[in-house]
C-alpha cells in the first residue's frame, strides 16, 4: 500500500460526511457579531492557526511532515526539528555512509566485538525479535547476500554468488553483550542493514517530537512507513494503498482506509527494481534463498507503531499471504493487506466486511468500523 509514500500526497481527509462536529461554524458565526474594537485585538493576535507541510530527502527516501500548527511559527519549528531527528539517525545507522556505527560494525564485527550507542544497539536487538515473530523472513543480516544487488544498475548475483555469500545470513549469528553494547558477528562475510526497520523507528522518534512540542494532529511519513498522530481535526486520515502495476496513479489504489493514531507501513516489488528475462529483481531479499522475495506484490501492515509496520511490512513477501496472515491474526491491533502476484487481495480479519446476517436477526455489535467500511 503506498499511502502515504513519500511520492505522493498522502494525508488527506476522509472524503466520506463527517460524522463529528464541524467545529468552524460556531466560532465563524461568533466572531460576525463582534465590534471593530474586537477585529483589531483579533489583528494584533498570533498567525492564524494552519496545516503546513514539508517534503526533504533523507535517508534515501522522502521525507513528509504534514501538520497542524495553532502557531505556525512554532509548527515549522517541530517540522524542522523532525527533519533534524531523520537526519541525525540517518547519519548513526545508514549502510551507505561509510563513518556511520553501522557501517563501523559492517567493517569490523567480524575480527571483534564492536560498542555502538544504545541506541543502535536497541535497534539491532528488536530486529532479532521481528525475525523470530516472523520466522527469519525479516532478517537484517540479509545484507550478506543484498549488497551483491545494484537495482539502478541493473546488477544481480549469479547462482553461484548468491549460494557462496548464503551461509552468512542469519540473525542468529549476532551477539550481543548487553552490558557493554556490543555487537559482533558469529560467522565470516555478515553483512546489516537497517533499510527494512529504521525508517519506521525515524517515523516514531519524529512522532515523539511533534507530542512533546504540544502537535496533535500530524502525519510523518519516511519511505513506505507512516504514522497519523491523531485525526484530520475530527475525521480520519484517508489513507490509500497503491496498486502494484500503477503505484503513481492516485485514481488506481487498491483500497482506501480511514486510520487515526495508528501506523501504516507498505512494501512493494515497484520500489526499486529492474526487470530482466521476465524476471523482477527487487529489494525484498529472502533470507532463506538470496533471491528477491515474491509471494506477495505488495504488502501493508497497520499498527500502533511505525518500528513494528515496519519491521512486519517484508514478512508476506518471503512466507506468502496465507502464512502471515495467520501470524498477524494473533496479533491484537495489528492488520494487513496483501496484493498477490495474481492481483487477489487478502484482508486480516480486522478489515474483513461483516458477514451477511439472517435475515431478521439483530444488527452485529461493532460492524461499523470505518476500516471494514472501505470495501
Ligand atoms: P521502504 O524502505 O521504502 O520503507 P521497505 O519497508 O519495503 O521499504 O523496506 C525495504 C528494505 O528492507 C530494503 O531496501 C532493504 O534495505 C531491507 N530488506 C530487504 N529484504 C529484507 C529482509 N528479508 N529482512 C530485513 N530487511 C530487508
Ligand atoms: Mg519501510
Amino acid at each position: 500500500m503506498s499511502l502515504p509514500r513519500s511520492d505522493r500526497p498522502v494525508g488527506q481527509p476522509a472524503e466520506y460526511p463527517n460524522r463529528l462536529r464541524l467545529g468552524t461554524l460556531a466560532p465563524m458565526r461568533w466572531l460576525a457579531g463582534f465590534t471593530s474594537l474586537c477585529w483589531l485585538a483579533l489583528a494584533a493576535a498570533p498567525a492564524r492557526a494552519a496545516w503546513l507541510d514539508r517534503t526533504e530527502a533523507i535517508m534515501g527516501t522522502r521525507v513528509y511532515v504534514q501538520l497542524w500548527a495553532e502557531d505556525p511559527d512554532k509548527g515549522n519549528a517541530a517540522i524542522a526539528a523532525v527533519m533534524e531527528e531523520m537526519r541525525r539517525i540517518d547519519a548513526l545507522m545508514s549502510h551507505y555512509k561509510p563513518d556511520s556505527q553501522l557501517s563501523r560494525i559492517n567493517q569490523r564485527a567480524a575480527l571483534e566485538p564492536v560498542q555502538v550507542d544504545p541506541e543502535l544497539f536497541d535497534l539491532i536487538k528488536l530486529s532479532t525479535h521481528f525475525s523470530e515473530i516472523t520466522l527469519g523472513a525479516f532478517d537484517i543480516t540479509y545484507a550478506s547476500v543484498g549488497y551483491l544487488y545494484n537495482y539502478p544498475l541493473h546488477v544481480h548475483p549469479t547462482e553461484q554468488q548468491i549460494q557462496a555469500a548464503l551461509p552468512a545470513v542469519n540473525w542468529r549469528n549476532l551477539q550481543f553483550d548487553a552490558v557493554h553494547h556490543t555487537i559482533r558477528f558469529g560467522h565470516p562475510g555478515m553483512r546489516i542493514d537497517l533499510g527494512g526497520i529504521a525508517k519506521g523507528y525515524a517515523v516514531d522518534r519524529g512522532v515523539a517530537i511533534l507530542k512533546a512540542r504540544g502537535i496533535q494532529h500530524a502525519l510523518v511519513t519516511a519511505g513506505g512507513d507512516s504514522r497519523l498522530l491523531g485525526d484530520h481535526l475530527g475525521r480520519p486520515w484517508l489513507v490509500s494503498i497503491a496498486h502494484p502495476d500503477e503505484p503513481h496513479n492516485p485514481d488506481k489504489v487498491v483500497t482506501r482506509i480511514p486510520l487515526s493514531d495508528s501506523a501504516v507501513s507498505t512494501s512493494g516489488d515497484y520500489e526499486r527494481y529492474f526487470d530482466e528475462d521476465g524476471v523482477r529483481y527487487h529489494h525484498i531479499i529472502d533470507p532463506h534463498t538470496g533471491h528477491s522475495a515474491n509471494k506477495v506484490r505488495s504488502a501493508t501492515i497497520i499498527g500502533p507503531t511505525a518500528t513494528q509496520t515496519d519491521g512486519l511490512s517484508k514478512t508476506a513477501f518471503v512466507l506468502g499471504p496465507e502464512k502471515t496472515l495467520e501470524i498477524i491474526n494473533r496479533m491484537p491491533d495489528f492488520d494487513a493487506v496483501f496484493v498477490t502476484p495474481s492481483g487477489r487481495m487478502l484482508y486480516s480479519n480486522g478489515l474483513r466486511p461483516p458477514k451477511p446476517r439472517p435475515a431478521g436477526a439483530p444488527p452485529a455489535p461493532g460492524t461499523s468500523s470505518p476500516a471494514s467500511s472501505t470495501h
